[in-house]
């Protein structure tokens, strides 16, 4: 059966017109109704790595991954608590670099929003919920030199991990970036899987290095949000 992977960034209040990213923030209200939609449905809402299974056919039931990147504080304020009030858990992929601080690698005219301190992440896996790779500095990986992408990857996960006090198995590349040698690394530094922004569901024959993913955007109507989870 066939698997969303769903992507969203921002929980919250999109800024005004003509400024970048914007398509990036679904309101909380918007996030409640499509979250509840789905557990009317039947689906179980997993983080990435317990919906692998059901991924990989090994386990059969109605899911949907559901996963947040950046690690945006209001994921954490705003996300999580309707996540647990559904028995729902998800996947936040950190940029190690910025935690406590912003999302300064974006367009100067986008928005600026908080990210999680370490303290946060780490109530945010103690919820049940995964955390994730996404580099150190939030580069576009295939514009650097092959070893400081590897540099990128690798210090990223040992960073989260000391910081969590578990191993990591999921990754997202920064921007969807990626080729053949850039999952090598990914692969290497010991992650089981990686998410891209390939607008597909999972059917299990992607490769465990490119999965694919729906970004569920601010103008997302219920039933773009349902033709995503369902059909595409
Ligand atoms: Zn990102």
């Amino acid at each position: 059966m066939a698997v969303p992977i769903l992507l969203y960034h921002h929980i919250g209040m999109p800024p005004k017109a003509g400024i970048p990213g914007r398509s990036n923030y679904v309101t909380v209200k918007k996030f409640a109704k499509q979250m509840r939609v789905l557990k009317r449905l039947g689906f179980k809402g997993l983080s990435l790595r317990e919906a692998m299974p059901y991924i990989r056919g090994e386990k059969k039931d109605r899911v949907a991954a559901i996963t947040f990147d950046d690690g945006f504080l209001s994921v954490y304020q705003d996300a999580m608590p309707i996540l647990d009030e559904l028995g729902f858990s998800a996947t936040n992929f950190f940029v190690s670099s910025h935690m406590g601080l912003d999302n300064s690698w974006d367009n100067e005219r986008s928005e600026r929003n908080k990210i999680m301190t370490f303290d946060e992440m780490r109530d945010w896996a103690a919820h049940g919920h995964e955390v994730g790779g996404h580099t150190n500095d939030h580069l576009h990986l295939k514009d650097i030199p092959l070893q400081e992408a590897k540099r990128q990857i690798v210090e990223n996960k040992q960073k989260l991990e000391e910081e969590l006090g578990a191993p990591l198995v999921s990754f997202a590349y920064p921007f969807g970036d990626e080729n053949e040698a850039i999952r090598k690394i990914v692969k290497a530094a010991g992650y089981h899987f990686a998410v891209t922004t390939i607008k597909s569901r999972a059917r299990g024959n992607e490769g465990d290095y490119e999965l694919p993913r729906h970004s569920i955007r601010r103008n997302d109507t219920i039933l773009h949000f349902l033709a995503k989870c369902l059909l595409r």
